[in-house]
């Protein structure tokens, strides 16, 4: 679709384009299989020398659609849906490391990103070091090494919403010949387009707020197409020389801009298989059609919650990146002027036993893991999600030990503030 077009237009026309007489919602192509009436077609899509289908676990037009789309959202050249967020941040990194490489990596993430790039993929002979997101350019470039491959960072980190500084990060990486990859869940492609700002790969959990009615969950990653891999042929040998394992074929010779995306698909989605399903796919696309609606929704409502958190007696602190008493405020003004998300964390002055027993008496907001979707929902980070880190790790990844991530929803915010205004009312 035309680039024009506003992102508001986007979400709902761009991705499936029905020409005459077909049908004006986007299908669900619930077919594993695609047929052919010639074997050497056949033969040719394997080669990649034809674009078709042939296999949804490579490719599903359902799923192609709604990649589209987001790609378009976020002004990148090529796309993949994934099964879920966490599929989408290890295609990312792994599609460019292997045994021997080295990432750099921002504390703040979430906690699944933070095990899986230290934990998981250690095992696998990457290595990682944790960097604070906020110290000094000069600092961080300490963590880098001639085997680093990338950065990864969050644009607001779940659940520290630690704002990143986008520029300083995609310099510090390009400084080290390697991309930036932003995971861009949190602020979605409505309140920021990481690519804008210098990041080259972005990532998505479109659990969150892309679905928005938690319903599914799925991951996409797009590709700006500005990182030059052929500049630097040493570092990314996967992009720039034979693979065996794919006739001989030299990514980014023969797919140029896709080079990035069509490795991942052709190799990591071929081998390891974590595709989204199309009716998965399909839903998500639902969420999308919405997404820009929502978004100002949750902004609005999440501000006058912070406000009314901030001036209750009861509550200790308020992070919330649109609060201007808020350490990132200003980093939130530069990249995300018209609002960052819907979650806010707090503390409460009686710590993390009244935490517990505020959440226990809230009615409308429910302890769920879940966090960016219609209802208000709430979490204690340190007894679920970050469970598996230790008090430092917790320390280091912006999570207090009484932290309270609460997730505004788009019900009336009036409604949100009364139930959070009971439950308060309930404890010492
Ligand atoms: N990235 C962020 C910022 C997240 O919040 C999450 C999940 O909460 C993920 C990635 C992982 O996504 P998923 O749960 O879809 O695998």
């Amino acid at each position: 679709m035309s680039k024009q077009y506003r992102k508001e237009t986007i979400c709902i026309q761009s991705g499936w384009k029905p020409k005459n007489g077909e049908p004006r919602v986007l299908p669900i192509y619930q077919s594993t299989t695609f047929k052919y009436e010639s074997s050497e077609q056949m033969g040719r899509l394997f080669d990649l020398e034809e674009d078709g289908y042939f296999y949804t676990r490579l490719q599903n037009p359902t799923n192609d659609c709604v990649a589209a789309k987001i790609c378009e959202l976020e002004g990148g050249v090529a796309a993949m849906l994934t099964s879920s967020g966490q599929a989408a941040t290890y295609y990312a990194v792994f599609n460019i490391c292997e045994a021997g490489d080295h990432v750099v990596m921002s504390a703040t993430v979430y906690g699944g990103t933070f095990n899986l790039l230290t934990c998981t993929m250690k095992k696998m002979g990457i290595e990682c070091t944790v960097v604070d997101p906020d110290a000094p350019a000069e600092e961080i470039a300490k963590a880098f090494r001639p085997n680093t491959k990338c950065v990864f960072a969050e644009t607001i980190a779940n659940p520290a919403l630690v704002v990143l500084d986008i520029e300083k990060f995609a310099k510090l990486a390009h400084d080290h010949q390697v991309p930036l990859i932003v995971d861009n869940t949190f602020a979605t492609p409505i309140n920021c387009n990481p690519f804008k700002w210098g990041a080259d790969i972005v990532t998505h959990s479109t659990t969150k707020y892309m679905d928005g009615h938690a319903m599914s969950v799925g991951g996409c990653i797009v590709d700006s197409g500005n990182f030059d891999w052929t500049a630097y042929p040493d570092k990314f040998p996967g992009l720039c020389t034979p693979d065996e394992s794919y006739h001989g074929i030299t990514y980014t010779e023969k797919f140029g801009k896709a080079a990035y995306i069509t490795k991942a698909t052709s190799q990591l989605m071929r081998d390891l298989g974590s595709i989204q399903s199309p009716q998965n796919a399909f839903l998500l696309n639902v969420g999308l059609e919405t997404l820009p609606l929502r978004m100002e929704r949750h902004c609005y409502n999440a501000q006058r919650v912070a406000e009314f958190l901030e001036a209750h007696e009861k509550v200790a602190w308020v992070n919330y990146p649109g609060l201007k008493s808020n350490r990132y405020y200003e980093l939130a003004q530069k990249y995300m002027p018209n609002g960052t998300c819907g979650v806010i964390s707090f503390g409460l002055k009686g710590g993390r036993e009244a935490a517990s027993r505020m959440m226990d008496q809230l009615k409308l907001a429910a302890i769920v893991t879940h966090v960016a979707d219609a209802r208000t929902s709430v979490l204690h980070p340190a007894s679920h999600t970050h469970r598996q880190m230790n008090d430092e790790q917790l320390k280091e990844a912006g999570v207090a030990p009484d932290l309270i991530r609460l997730s505004v929803g788009i019900e009336h915010v009036d409604d949100i503030i009364a139930d959070l205004e009971q439950a308060l009312s309930g404890i010492e």
